[in-house]
């Protein structure tokens, strides 16, 4: 519960691009409040000069969150009123501000929500893949490996699922989920949402692909990738055939396996081939 002499924690969305997809509230709030928070105090001060935003702004990024934490929540428990924005979007969404928001609802400091633009939202509502169930991936590892871990345990994942990618990564990204998953699942890459060179773009992963390597404008710029989830029906042949894979590799050789395998089920040898792949090299390997 809030107690009535604290001030108030604001989380203020901040336009991803499109200095006219600033929220009215989100102007009259950051005018008003005493002081605000922000992830990189020179890279928010054109936004702030824009909109006439003269309050005293102060810096929380990752590296400092919880130091600075301790000083915002005495001044909020002064009554003073914070409101916290980062570089683009929604704070906390793959940005710093979740130590803050924790600590401050624990200590009893009334958050509130000012909503606004974020990336993953705005890529969901426009890539025309299911939006009943979503989920938020953010980025994953940069290294190859954990990355193709965290792909893998998403094999079975049939919500629609959203990724943050920086444009140097976005090729490596979808070449590991043609691997992780199928060339033909369904994806949506939405770059430079609401700038200048916005381009929305949908395709197979694999058309994806030559599609990115065919212009490298297409390497530019911020992106979210956005991914249609396994289809339910794939999911119970999947799982059969998985389990039959994993059974028969223990006792025959992996071309054997599979050639077995794809005539019972009817799948493509392609398919079940890599899966016995992946099977086979997730192996923990057992010394004579
Ligand atoms: N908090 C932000 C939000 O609400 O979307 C996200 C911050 S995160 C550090 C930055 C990533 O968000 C970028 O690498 C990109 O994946 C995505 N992003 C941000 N702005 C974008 C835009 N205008 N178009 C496409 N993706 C964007």
């Amino acid at each position: 519960m809030n107690k009535n002499n604290f001030g108030i924690l604001y989380v203020v969305a901040t336009p991803i691009g499109n200095m006219q997809d600033m929220s009215l509230r989100a102007i009259e709030v950051l005018k008003t409040v005493d002081c605000i928070v922000a992830e990189d105090t020179r890279h928010s001060q054109p936004l702030l000069r824009h909109f006439l935003i003269t309050t005293p702004i102060i810096a929380l990024h990752e590296h400092n969150e919880r130091e600075k934490t301790k000083t915002l929540l005495e001044r909020l428990e002064k009554g003073e009123s914070i409101a916290l924005i980062s570089d683009a979007g929604t704070p906390l969404i793959s940005d710093p501000g979740y130590y803050l928001v924790r600590e401050a609802r624990v200590a009893g400091i009334k958050t509130v929500p000012v909503p606004g633009a974020c990336a993953a939202i705005a890529a969901l509502s426009v890539a025309g893949l299911p939006t009943d169930r979503f989920v938020f991936e953010g980025f994953l590892p940069a290294k190859s490996g954990p990355r193709m871990q965290r792909l893998q345990a998403l094999n079975n994942e049939t919500r629609t699922m959203i990724f943050y990618e920086s444009p140097h990564r976005i090729l490596d990204l979808l070449e590991a989920m043609r691997t992780a998953w199928a060339p033909t699942r369904s994806a949506v890459i939405a770059r430079e949402v609401t700038k200048l060179f916005e381009t929305i773009t949908s395709g197979t992963l694999e058309e994806l692909i030559n599609w990115v390597k065919s212009d490298t404008n297409q390497e530019r710029g911020e992106m979210v990738v956005v991914v249609e989830g396994m289809k339910e029906d794939l999911l119970d042949t999947q799982e059969t055939y998985h389990d039959m894979l994993v059974i028969l590799l223990d006792a025959l050789p992996l071309k054997q396996a599979v050639e077995l395998v794809t005539k019972i089920t009817g799948q493509k040898k392609n398919t079940v081939y890599n899966l016995a792949l992946k099977i086979s090299n997730n192996k923990p390997i057992i010394p004579d």
